[in-house]
């Protein structure tokens, strides 16, 4: 009964905040929990809304996962929406709410306070930014008004290629529209590396979305016929809408304006019980800045997952602080940012740090191997293959990140070497996984085994690893091991050709004072040749990910 009376305000009712809701009432049933929300609806699947615009959920209320009724009747937690907390009084212990509908502003008073204000779209200061048919997904008001938009139109620009961005591609292209995409980078879908952009790349051009990469919007001005996008060097697209995804920043106004420690990028900082600086205000959700397990910074990771695992922390948190009790509660270990998501029938999922983030952080001590399994065994019918590449540390074999596209089982890999990372596995662990096998859904070798084969048999040098970038860098001699017909159909510039069959007859024409990188189709003919010539002395490296990767490489090449 020590919880009896105590008062827990919650600001933003989505992902954290109805979680941390939730979570509050199923531990404390004496306290008083209340939730304000700017918006018409708590709870909503934010995550959905591509897919409400793209008419695959027809219904808008099954974008609704819980109702302020519910949360009422089954929780008794008082929800009210239409209600924006305008300010924070830290030392009298209220927030200032002002009622949308009748515009009336009131005190709440609280004994804890939980802030899960989101996080909003970004909206540089164009020309003609604010122009009707303009617009961005955040809620499902903005997805009712892209959805009656999208009824009329025949042109749609999406600027940014990120997750929201390609989804809305897809949902887009799908209703007939005819979708150009502008992105300030070289590369569509910023958390993977360049070269495994290219598949995702490859699969929207397939698909008629058209990309302009590596340019940037500068205004935009209406014309009789919609609207007109002014980008970088002089162009200029024609278009009935526009869809702005090119990011999100921490909505920290309030915690700003109450002067709570906010990190470089305007995040809510906490601990890793998600309390902030002020020990009766907890943050979580979009809103806070979290440790990036991988190369140790403070980063902005707006995902569900994360929201939704903080709001559970933070109630337990939050009562312990009420009561002073001694309860064991769960604490926030940080983000490695695992994420998925499907463009045109291709799985992208990644998790950890890619190469770029790693350079960026001064993280040199690394390998990249690349490969290509198939889903599942090849002999069962439909099996497709699954793009990855595998980041480890070169000491110790600790994995730093994966990335893998295909249009099956990609998410599944991942989610095994996501968790392998976050028990602080290594590429040993993954060749020693223990993962479910019959042939309609994988191999006796699974892609999570063969990644961890290639990466440990180069660590325990077995397999000597070629980079790609060496190819370019300098003259090399490159073997290539497939087939002559296979060879005839493209080549690396200045490749000799012996196919492994032939190889161990004719390996005495290569040259023994020089370095030699081993080629084939995806790697595996390569690794036997590797092994060979290792035993009869040759200084050899294998082209991981064999031609399947030197294509991808020579797009991004070619620019
Ligand atoms: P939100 O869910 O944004 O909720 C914040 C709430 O706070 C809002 O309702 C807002 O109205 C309210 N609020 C803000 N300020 C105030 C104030 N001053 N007073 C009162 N109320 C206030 N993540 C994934 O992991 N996978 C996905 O597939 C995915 N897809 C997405 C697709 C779209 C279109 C969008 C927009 C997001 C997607 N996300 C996805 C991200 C995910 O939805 C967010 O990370 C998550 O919702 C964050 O939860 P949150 O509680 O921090 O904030």
């Amino acid at each position: 009964m020590k919880d009896q009376k105590k008062r827990i305000l919650i600001v933003g009712g989505v992902a954290g905040g109805a979680s941390c809701a939730a979570r509050l009432r199923r531990l404390c049933e004496h306290c008083e929990i209340v939730l304000f929300d700017k918006g018409q609806h708590v709870s909503f699947a934010n995550c959905g809304l591509p897919y409400f615009v793209g008419k695959v959920i027809k219904d808008e209320k099954k974008l609704l996962v819980a109702t302020p009724e519910l949360f009422e009747h089954r929780f008794n937690i008082c929800v009210h929406t239409e209600h924006e907390v305008l300010k924070i009084d830290r030392d009298a212990k209220t927030i200032s709410v002002q009622n949308l509908l009748d515009g009336s502003i009131r005190d709440e008073a609280y004994d804890a306070l939980v802030l899960s204000t989101g996080s909003k779209a970004i909206r540089p200061p164009l020309v003609g930014i604010d122009l009707p048919g303009i617009y961005v997904l955040r809620t499902i008001p903005d997805s009712l008004k892209l959805r009656a938009a999208a009824k009329n139109a025949k042109r749609a620009v999406i600027i940014g290629a990120g997750f929201i961005g390609l989804e809305m591609a897809e949902n887009l292209a799908n209703l007939g529209i005819a979708v150009t995409m502008i992105e300030m980078a070289h590369q569509v879908m910023p958390p993977l590396d360049a070269e495994m952009a290219v598949y995702v790349e490859q699969s929207l051009k397939n698909n008629n979305v058209e990309l302009k990469l590596g340019k940037a919007v500068e205004s935009f001005t209406e014309h009789e016929t919609g609207l007109k996008v002014h980008y970088s060097d002089g162009g200029i697209l024609e278009t009935d809408i526009v869809l702005l995804a090119i990011g999100v920043q921490p909505e920290s106004s309030l915690a700003r304006k109450a002067n709570l420690n906010l990190g470089e990028r305007g995040g809510i900082q906490v601990n890793e019980t998600m309390q902030t600086n002020d020990s009766a205000i907890w943050a979580v959700g979009d809103v806070v800045e979290v440790k990036d397990l991988v190369t140790g910074q403070a980063i902005s990771l707006p995902l569900a997952g994360p929201a939704n695992r903080q709001g559970r922390i933070a109630a337990g948190s939050v009562l312990k602080y009420l009561n002073n009790d001694d309860r064991k509660i769960l604490k926030f270990r940080g983000v490695q940012g695992t994420a998925v998501c499907q463009v045109f029938g291709q799985t992208i999922a990644i998790t950890g740090a890619n190469e770029k983030t790693l350079q960026k952080n001064g993280i040199n001590n690394y390998q990249a191997i690349y490969l290509h399994p198939g889903n599942h065994v090849g002999y069962y019918p439909g099996a497709k293959p699954i793009h990855m590449k595998l980041i480890f540390t070169q000491d110790d074999g600790r994995i730093l990140g994966v990335q893998a596209i295909g249009t099956s089982g990609v998410a599944r890999r991942v989610d095994v070497i996501s968790m392998a990372m976050q028990m602080g596995g290594t590429v040993y662990d993954l060749e020693e996984s223990e993962l479910c096998y019959a042939p309609q859904f994988g191999a006796a070798k699974d892609p999570v085994n063969m990644a961890g084969m290639i990466a440990g048999n180069n660590l325990r040098a077995d397999l000597p690893l070629a980079d790609w970038h060496s190819l370019q860098d300098h003259e090399c001699f490159v073997l290539d091991v497939r087939s002559a017909n296979e060879f005839s159909g493209e080549e690396i510039p200045g490749a000799v050709n012996i196919p492994i069959e032939e190889l161990r007859d004719r390996y005495t024409e290569l040259p023994k004072d020089t370095e030699i990188m081993v080629v084939c189709g995806v790697g595996q003919r390569a690794y036997y040749a590797v092994r060979m010539l290792l035993q009869y002395g040759y200084q050899v490296k294998m082209l991981p990910g064999g031609m399947q990767t030197y294509q991808v490489i020579k797009e991004i090449k070619k620019g």
